[in-house]
């Protein structure tokens, strides 16, 4: 009897959980990806920069899967690639292959665990079983509770319990290779299907520095590794090389978390202070799934009901300028421009930007959540919408909304020479670095002698942050009695 892999966000093939359940109680193991149409017929864009991600690590997939199956001297190998709703694709290949189960890694977000209830409930009625495995977290749902048996809602007390179950038996690997011989071949006829035969067209992936698959996560990993004992000093800075840029490829799974966290886990036992923060960061990952699998609401509601009576402004005008990075505050602008241009961008500018569009332009997170969804590579609903709540200070753990970030000072303290603004700002490479940050405040005789012409080169800022900041204040103060 056989059973069917369904890879989803895990385009892997070591250290793979559903995958290894499936070789060592299965003598013939098929795998399975979706380019699932309900997903990708909703973005808006043909061309999208996920979509191509995804696409070349399927390839890699495909080419992983023959050569593990080949080292065990098997025949098999191999992926089939469907383009379609999941559902009918997954419930007709598991039929036509004659499989008694699907398995596959479970996954936190509202709409895939409807998918995912809807394909068990199909499956289940042709007598096929579905079953689900952790995978792509390192403890989840119920795993780290408060002492009264309850889902932790403030991060500090939850990374101490989540450090303390962290052991041995987490961080071990799958050793998917013992079995896989049963890795059985797709059936004849099967080919993979070409990115425009998807309905897309290619992007400037290729030309930026982000590999793809399980050799692109290999690359970034063996570039972070040196640089991790330094990560705590250098993970604020982002004109610096200080993170791992491993986030979209903890996102589709071409990297294993376990192999990344017991990594960071045996330097962070010797001692090692930027491996420490790096867990950390790791943990943050698992929080914001374990919030979203407890409270699926966040979604559209603010963590805490009560913030959902914030009146936030429709502000057209400043809502173009974030979203077109014209904001006249050049580290908002270089983040946006970031975004934009590679679809990615740095933690320390994703609060700042988004503390900007929250409590200076006084707009809606959720319209900032969205915003990030459609453009950033490693977009998480979980992570997206716990950073969002966390800077709009309407979430679990958030910043208090009396705690505003102003956008100047941050500059000068993480970006001081503005070698990260003048990567994505040429237009103020020549402003000296004393002015960098705010170039509304140089006089003429400054601005003439850089050659910007404030107004046409570079805008003026669209709003005085001491004035947003009393507006901020007033906004939320109904809040005040309640603190
Ligand atoms: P590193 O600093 O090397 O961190 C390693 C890994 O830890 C990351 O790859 C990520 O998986 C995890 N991580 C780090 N910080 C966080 C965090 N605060 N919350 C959850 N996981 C974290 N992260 C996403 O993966 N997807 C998102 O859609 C996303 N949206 C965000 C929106 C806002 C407003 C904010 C403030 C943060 C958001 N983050 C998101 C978290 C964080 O900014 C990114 O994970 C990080 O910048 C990715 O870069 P990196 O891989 O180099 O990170």
């Amino acid at each position: 009897s056989g059973a069917l892999v369904w890879f989803r966000r895990d385009l892997r093939c070591d250290d793979h959980a559903a995958l290894y359940h499936a070789l060592r109680k299965y003598g013939r193991v098929y795998c399975v990806f979706v380019f699932d149409t309900e997903i990708l017929d909703a973005l808006p864009s043909r061309h999208d920069r996920r979509v191509e991600f995804i696409h070349a690590s399927v390839l890699e997939l495909d080419e992983a899967l023959r050569c593990l199956a080949a080292r065990s001297g098997a025949p098999g190998g191999g992926l089939i690639v469907r383009h379609g709703p999941a559902t009918t694709c997954i419930v007709q290949l598991a039929q036509a292959l004659g499989v008694r189960e699907v398995l596959a890694n479970r996954d936190y977000e509202p709409q895939a665990i409807a998918r995912d209830r809807r394909v068990a409930d199909a499956l289940r009625a042709q007598g096929i079983v579905f079953s689900e495995y952790k995978d792509q977290a390192l403890l989840d749902r119920d795993e780290v509770l408060t002492r009264q048996g309850r889902p932790y809602s403030v991060f500090t007390p939850y990374k101490r319990a989540w450090l303390e179950k962290l052991d041995g038996f987490q961080l071990e690997s799958y050793p998917v290779e013992r079995h896989a011989g049963h890795l059985a071949p797709p059936p004849q006829g099967e080919s993979l299907p070409a990115l425009s035969q998807l309905g897309f067209v290619p992007t400037n992936l290729q030309a930026l520095p982000l590999p793809t698959g399980i050799s692109g996560a290999q690359q970034l990993l063996r570039d972070f590794v040196p640089r991790m004992g330094a990560y705590h000093e250098a993970r604020d800075y982002p004109g610096r090389k200080g993170v791992s840029y491993l986030s979209v490829h903890l996102r589709f799974g071409t990297v294993s978390i376990r192999r990344l966290a017991s990594l960071a886990a045996r330097q962070a036992a010797g001692g090692c202070p930027g491996a420490q923060t790096w867990l950390s960061e790791l943990a943050w990952r698992d929080f914001y799934f374990m919030i979203l699998w407890h409270h699926p609401q966040v979604t559209t509601q603010s963590f805490r009901p009560e913030f959902d009576q914030v009146q936030w402004d429709e502000a057209p005008d400043a809502w173009q300028a974030w979203c077109e990075a014209h904001t006249g505050y050049p580290l908002v602008d270089a983040a946006m421009r970031q975004l934009l241009h590679t679809g990615y961008m740095h933690n320390r500018l994703r609060m700042v930007v988004a503390s900007f569009l929250t409590k200076d332009l006084g707009i809606d997170w959720r319209r900032g959540e969205r915003f990030f969804a459609l453009h950033l590579n490693d977009y998480d609903l979980a992570a997206n919408n716990g950073g969002w709540q966390w800077a709009a200070s309407t979430g679990c753990d958030a910043q208090p909304w009396f705690r505003i970030f102003n956008p100047v000072t941050q500059s000068q303290r993480f970006d001081p020479e503005g070698r990260f603004i003048r990567r994505y700002v040429p237009e103020l490479a020549r402003v000296p670095d004393a002015h960098i940050h705010y170039p509304a405040a140089m006089k003429p005789a400054a601005l003439s002698a850089c050659g910007l012409r404030l107004g046409v080169d570079y805008p003026p800022p669209i709003v005085d942050h001491a004035q947003a900041r009393e507006r901020t204040l007033r906004r939320f103060s109904f809040l005040a009695d309640r603190r």
